[in-house]
């Protein structure tokens, strides 16, 4: 990364110090100083280049860090995300502010997913289609632990999301899955052997259809999918002491490990 120069910013009464550091960074990438993957300056460089505490930086990372531009590696510093990802604490804050229900989330999966499965038919490298290849035998797999099988099923999703191709979509299911993680966790244990069994082969028909480049059978697969799990996780729910899937009000999850 070059040095970069000090961009012009507006005028300190304006924003605090924290947003100053947003828009130095915002002002690095929209300039092309910084790259995906590259490394930030120090804290101390930063608050030398920006004029503001070390503190003001900190807590500008942290902004940065919550909107998923950044990530911080332990030892070696602060690099600019390389692969597009929205944090999922927003959506998490709206949907306990607003009360978003399960049945909002499916549709929305349905929305997005059933479009990413048939741009994935078309668009899918011999390596995505290797990788679902492999989430269905971990599937198949996991039938005995419903959390390990959680984990498979949102890391199959993912991929084919970013088979689409499209990484506003893949951004976005990615997003939406880690709101959907954070909710299926506390009812997944409740899940019937049945049920995953039926999950394991719908994910194996959704591989297949992409596998073969069947835009129509993949979208069909997916959209079948999504509305099974969603009928399959509102028995789970059913059965899990607190509820959890209708209400409107903010959530306060029962305390379960994951
Ligand atoms: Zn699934």
């Amino acid at each position: 990364m070059r040095t970069p120069q000090r961009p012009g910013r507006p005028a300190r009464h304006a924003d605090g110090s924290t947003a100053q550091v947003v828009a130095f960074v915002r002002d690095l990438i929209d300039r092309g100083l910084v790259r995906p993957g590259n490394r930030l300056p120090t804290e101390r460089t930063l608050a030398v280049q920006i004029g503001v505490s070390r503190a003001s930086v900190r807590a500008g990372l942290r902004a940065l860090g919550a909107m998923g531009i950044i990530r911080s590696r332990q030892g070696s510093g602060t690099f600019i995300s390389d692969a597009p990802s929205l944090a999922s604490e927003p959506l998490s804050f709206l949907a306990a502010l607003h009360g978003f229900t399960g049945e909002q989330m499916y549709e929305a999966r349905r929305v997005l997913e059933v479009g990413a499965a048939g741009l994935a038919a078309e668009r899918a490298t011999p390596d995505q289609i290797a990788s679902l290849a492999d989430e269905v035998a971990s599937l198949f797999e996991r039938m005995g632990d419903p959390l390990r099988f959680l984990n498979h099923d949102i890391t199959f999703h993912r991929i084919v999301a970013e088979a689409s191709g499209n990484p506003i979509i893949g951004t976005l299911v990615e997003t939406v899955s880690a709101l959907y993680y954070e909710r299926r966790r506390r009812t997944a244990e409740q899940a019937s052997d049945r049920d995953l069994m039926d999950a394991a082969e719908a994910h194996r028909r959704i591989y297949q259809a992409i596998r073969a480049h069947d835009a129509d059978a993949a979208r069909r697969a997916m959209h079948d999918h999504l509305v099974q799990a969603a009928a399959y996780q509102a028995q789970e729910a059913a059965s899990v002491p607190h509820r959890i899937t209708k209400r409107k009000t903010p959530d306060h999850p029962p305390k379960r490990s994951a």
